[in-house]
């Protein structure tokens, strides 16, 4: 098997159809799809790169990107993405850990991703389609694309196995160093088969692009999602609430993280009549808030489909297609996922009890590369992956994330589980969002500390949130301190950083 393989016995009959289509209204076919592809693979055939060899790219995202992951893929090799906004330091661990043979970076991160990966025995630097100074003289460096040109745009995809690695990707590490989470073929291809099916993909589906491709919801759930179907896609470089007002009106998918649902909102263009095509739209990365989903709702008529996944095991529950979506829950388990929650001694959780979130299925990664300790005391004596995650299952079988397991937070010996202080804030007047934290205490060990965002004009007092609280929840539970801010700290996945907050309000 070959993940690319897989994909192209589903590419349309006719391969001169619309591939994909960018904002600036250039057009792409399937054929250039493959052919595209071939002429890469071709010239990473002809490195001699060591069998398994890691090929990492932080590269700006674009259709030739998505031909450069295509092409690795198809070549054998294992893809590493890496997020654009990564600074020198973070880029010299991950060359250091993961030790690609090739890297491809835009041209002003050149020179010094030059100097760190030559020296860490990667045998070639590309960038992808510019040519920086200094470095087109090398004969193992230049651009990947100019170089590409001159090679055959047939290429015999390579057969690999099941448990061959297709990619690995760096956790985001919002706790801690990050680590490589190994995903193989089969890992891709068994979730994609499920996300096909269980979100009812249809033959005439336009798929609009608007996450990144460095991470797996815009890589392995939607641009898989639309060559899995063998779909058109509308790829913009960016999320930008305008280009997707845009282009909304022929598309039928939209996937996005809960700040694009929004922003969307928050643009008054955004109207129901742009979603009259629309079949699907699809939510998850971090958690949508219930006042969102409703707003939506009630803008456009859809309802977000909210779905539970990570980078070590791709998607592992989904609201359902058909049938009721709850907000606040991520659905039941994928068909084939095995999902259960567990209390601190393993046993299993009655519906209602909060525990540690466990998965097991087809879908879930082989370890974190050159961490077998670390991979080991992530995975239970049965086979479970402890996902870290913290939840509990309703009497419908549907799962709700209270939050990390490393963000639960122990005051004076009792548990507080953020999700929950969080939701009784947002539900108060005046109050858009908020971020509960634990932070060091003399005598409490950590205390509660809320970080909240007052909607547009309100003016919010800390005393009376605090007394509002106390009203409906045990003393303990009740924040110490509350602070106002104007937003809360995300990353580009649209993560709430408490690690930051933590830092911050630490003092
Ligand atoms: P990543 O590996 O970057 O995709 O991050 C995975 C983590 O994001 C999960 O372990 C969850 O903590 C969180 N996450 C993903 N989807 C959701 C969701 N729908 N609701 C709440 N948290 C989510």
């Amino acid at each position: 098997m070959n993940l690319y393989a897989i994909f192209r016995a589903r590419f349309p009959a006719d391969l001169d159809n619309c591939w994909l289509e960018t904002s600036h209204g250039l057009y792409y076919s399937w054929r250039d799809l493959e052919r595209g592809s071939a002429k890469i693979a071709n010239l990473f055939a002809s490195l001699n790169l060591p069998a398994g060899a890691r090929i990492a790219a932080q590269v700006e995202k674009s259709p030739e990107a998505l031909m450069l992951y295509l092409a690795t893929v198809r070549a054998g090799f294992v893809y590493l993405p890496l997020n654009t906004a990564y600074r020198a330091g973070e880029m010299a661990y991950f060359i250091e850990n993961a030790s690609p043979s090739v890297v491809v970076c835009s041209p002003k991160n050149f020179g010094w991703i030059a100097q760190t990966a030559f020296a860490r025995g990667t045998s070639h630097i590309f960038t992808l389609d510019e040519i920086s100074p200094g470095s087109n003289q090398n004969r193992n460096s230049g651009s990947l694309l100019s170089r590409a040109v001159y090679f055959s745009d047939t290429f015999e995809t390579v057969h690999r196995h099941a448990d061959d690695l297709a990619a690995i990707l760096y956790t985001s590490g919002t706790t801690g160093r990050s680590k490589g989470a190994m995903l193989t073929h089969g890992n891709l291809a068994s979730n994609i088969a499920v996300l096909h099916d269980v979100w009812h993909w249809q033959k005439n589906d336009v798929l609009l692009h608007a996450l990144p491709l460095f991470h797996i919801h815009g890589l392995f759930v939607a641009a898989h999602g639309a060559l899995y179907n063998g779909s058109k896609m509308i790829f913009l470089s960016k999320f930008d609430s305008a280009e997707v007002i845009r282009h909304l009106p022929r598309c039928t998918v939209f996937m996005g993280v809960p700040t694009y649902y929004v922003r969307l909102l928050a643009d008054q263009s955004f109207k129901r009549d742009l979603c009259k095509n629309m079949r699907l739209f699809v939510s998850g990365s971090a958690p949508l808030l219930a006042d969102t989903f409703a707003q939506f709702a009630e803008r456009t008529g859809h309802t977000i489909l909210e779905r539970y996944g990570m980078s070590e095991t791709a998607m592992l529950t989904s609201n359902p297609y058909e049938g009721e979506r709850k907000p606040g829950t991520v659905g039941p388990a994928l068909p084939g996922v095995s999902v259960r929650v567990v209390d601190s001694d393993g046993a299993a959780c009655g519906s209602g009890m909060v525990g540690e979130i466990q998965v097991k299925g087809p879908n879930v990664f082989q370890g974190y590369w050159q961490m077998p300790d670390k991979t080991a005391e992530e995975f239970t004596r049965d086979g479970y992956f402890n996902t870290g995650d913290v939840g509990f299952f309703d009497d419908d079988g549907y799962l709700s994330i209270v939050g990390r397991s490393k963000d639960l937070i122990i005051t004076g010996g009792y548990n507080v589980y953020p999700k929950e202080i969080e939701s009784l804030i947002d539900e108060l007047p005046g109050v858009m969002e908020s971020a509960v934290i634990g932070i060091p205490h003399p005598d409490f060990g950590e205390a509660v500390v809320a970080i909240v965002v007052a909607r547009s004009g309100a003016i919010l007092v800390e005393q009376d949130i605090i007394h509002a609280l106390k009203n409906s929840i045990a003393n303990f539970k009740v924040p110490k301190r509350v602070h106002v801010v104007n937003e809360l700290p995300r990353n580009t996945m649209g993560k709430v950083q408490k690690n930051l907050l933590r830092e911050q309000f630490s003092a």
